[in-house]
């Protein structure tokens, strides 16, 4: 979500005002500065008078007690290395009437003047004057173009990012364009009614709802629900992302904080959105290098300002997460954000509502079946399916089409589950293993019983993958039978084992599916209690990430001897869905080389061709 644009727009009449005045000046004091006195040098009274004797002045200027005089010819004064043809003389305060009587006598003009000698603090200043205006000016334009320049991050424009960062958004968006999410629009429901009139709560000395945590998996639209709160209550609206409270000046996260709050209370009713709080809000002295100094400033600042409101400030701060388990518990005290919002993965009439929201922006063709899109997509999120149709969208523009039909949607699909089609040009050997592989799959995947329907089988490169074997749920799930995960296991490893016994050796290709298939293994075995040896146990080992914080720190909380038995059991697992595979393979064998040799020659099947195939082979 775009924040508002921290720098505040150009003043290009100002910039121009300031170099006519800089010209201006230069101009007014050019003719000035061509005149200036000519440099003087300053002689002991009684050299003036013995020159004076000797007939060497040419003229006299007196001022106040000062001789300001000039040389018939310029004279060398080696001292000071150069010539002189003006001088400047203090008289004393007495016997000034022989001077005077002397230059009458040699026939000197003398003027008498008022003040003070042009070598005086104002000539100096004033011939000093425009050079001094003009650094002024010049270091004033320089930091306005360094301001311009540098964009964001410049030292000399920060001052103006945090007073100009948070501008107040009054977003339009409303709850209807938040579809699905039921439950999540019905826990906010109750801050609208605050939020549109607080005094109503204020006056049966209600407390006003301080935190709100919205928590969902990336894509649910957390920050979408935001902004539709704060348009149906009509308030002001506060966005930031949280990571853009780290600086790299110190404490500015901390006065960043202290801003925002500032003003929104002063505009409230309003609502303060911070985006990503788990970048700041993550389990203080936690993670590598020990406290992030700034990220922890940050966060107790926040906490300070949540406990400082006072009853009456009719603020409300949301924040949006995916990663509530890493979150420090000094934020979900009662009085901060103490409220928990979840927004879900949508389910399948969620995701006929979020499609039908974002279809409005495009012209559907009459074959278009949006139940039957989102009966496809399961573990789709709302991001994922704006984008389906904005892919969707694009393939039918790029085949010059009017509408979107309900094949740009298969393809849009594809393209987002397995990556786009690459062109690979791959040698007949390897294909033919690459379809062996894929067929063992498809097949384990046919005649196991718990498993998700086909959906779709290729050798055609797509993404990082060379070929793939695609189910597709009936029905999304929350939790997960075992039966359904030993199968599952069972057909990862039947690519390599069809590798196995067709071609008698196995390869590379099975690189991904080991993987995975030992990743779920450990897991059954290690926190769902799925293997008789091992037991019901938690006997993870931390899955964090080493950045994230928190449970790096923690030693295993298991010993070496229950590390062994883990390993023994996972291998076991694994080892034993192998020979499930392998046992089908053996059983099946010629409806598998009839698959091998038709997916061989068309690349790709889909579902109803993968049945044809094996159902025929039977009889
Ligand atoms: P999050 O903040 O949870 O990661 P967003 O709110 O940024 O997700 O969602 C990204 C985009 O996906 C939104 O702008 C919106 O267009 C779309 N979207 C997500 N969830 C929904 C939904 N429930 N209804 C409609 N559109 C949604
Ligand atoms: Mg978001
Ligand atoms: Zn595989």
């Amino acid at each position: 979500m775009s924040n508002t644009d921290p720098q505040p727009p150009q003043k290009l009449p100002l910039n121009w005002v300031v170099w006519t005045l800089a010209v201006a000046l230069m101009l007014y004091y050019l003719p000035s500065m061509r005149d200036r006195p000519e440099p003087a040098v300053k002689l002991p009274y009684s050299e003036f008078k013995m020159l004076l004797r000797e007939g060497q002045i040419s003229s006299v200027t007196l001022r106040g007690s000062e001789l300001d005089g000039k040389f018939i010819t310029p004279r060398m004064f080696p001292e000071q290395r150069r010539q002189y043809s003006r001088f400047l003389t203090q008289l004393p305060d007495f016997g000034n009437e022989a001077i005077l009587a002397e230059l009458e006598e040699q026939n000197i003009p003398l003027e008498v003047k008022e003040g003070h000698d042009a070598s005086s603090s104002k000539v100096i200043l004033l011939s000093y004057l425009p050079w001094i205006m003009f650094m002024i000016i010049l270091f004033w334009l320089s930091r306005r173009t360094l301001r311009n320049f540098s964009g964001r991050g410049g030292a000399f424009d920060f001052d103006k990012r945090l007073e100009t960062q948070f501008i107040c958004q009054k977003p339009d968006t409303t709850f209807d364009e938040v579809a699905g999410q039921t439950n999540a629009k019905r826990e906010v429901q109750e801050l609208v009614e605050y939020l549109r009139d607080p005094d109503r709560f204020h006056r049966v000395g209600a407390l006003a709802p301080r935190g709100v945590l919205l928590m969902g998996p990336p894509g649910t639209g957390k920050t979408l629900l935001a902004r539709a709160l704060a348009g149906e209550a009509g308030v002001n609206f506060y966005p930031m992302s949280a990571s853009e409270f780290i600086e790299v000046f110190v404490g500015v996260g901390a006065s960043r904080v202290r801003q925002l709050f500032k003003t929104a209370k002063e505009n409230a009713p309003s609502i303060i959105f911070i985006d990503e709080l788990d970048s700041v809000g993550r389990t203080r002295g936690a993670g590598y290098g020990g406290g992030h100094d700034e990220r922890e400033q940050t966060l107790n600042q926040i906490l300070a300002e949540m406990d400082g409101f006072a009853g009456h400030d009719a603020v409300i701060v949301l924040a949006a997460t995916n990663r509530p388990d890493v979150l420090d518990p000094a934020l979900m005290r009662p009085g901060r954000f103490d409220r928990h919002v979840t927004l879900d993965l949508p389910d399948q009439e969620g995701r006929v509502a979020i499609l039908k929201v974002h279809a409005k922006r495009i012209p559907l063709a009459d074959d278009v079946n949006l139940p039957q899109i989102a009966a496809g997509t399961p573990g789709f999120s709302g991001a994922d399916l704006k984008n389906l149709i904005n892919e969707a969208a694009i393939q039918a523009a790029r085949e010059n089409r009017d509408h979107v039909h309900s094949l740009d949607f298969d393809i849009a699909r594809d393209k987002i589950i397995m990556g786009a089609e690459r062109t690979l040009i791959i040698p007949p050997d390897e294909k033919h293993r690459l379809a062996v592989h894929e067929s063992g799959h498809t097949l384990v995947a046919y005649y196991l019983p718990n498993t998700d329907p086909l959906y779709k089988v290729s050798i055609v490169p797509h993404g990082r993958s060379l070929g793939g074997t695609h189910q597709m749920p009936l029905q999304e799930r929350h939790t997960y039978p075992e039966e359904y995960l030993r199968d599952k296991l069972a057909v990862m490893l039947a690519g390599r084992i069809a590798e196995r016994e067709l071609l008698g050796s196995v390869s590379t290709g099975a690189d991904d599916d080991i993987h995975q298939a030992t990743g779920l293994a450990r897991a059954m075995v290690s926190r769902w209690g799925m293997s008789k040896e091992v037991g019901p146990v938690d006997l993870r080992d931390s899955e964090e990430h080493p950045f994230l914080g928190r449970e790096m720190a923690q030693p295993h909380h298991h010993s070496e001897f229950s590390a062994e038995i883990i390993d023994k059991a996972v291998r076991e697992l694994l080892v034993s869905s192998e020979t499930i595979a392998a046992e089908l393979i053996r059983t099946h064998r010629e409806r598998l080389d009839k698959l091998v040799s038709l997916l061989e020659r068309s690349e790709t099947l889909h579902k109803a061709q993968i049945d044809e195939c094996l159902q025929t082979g039977a009889s």
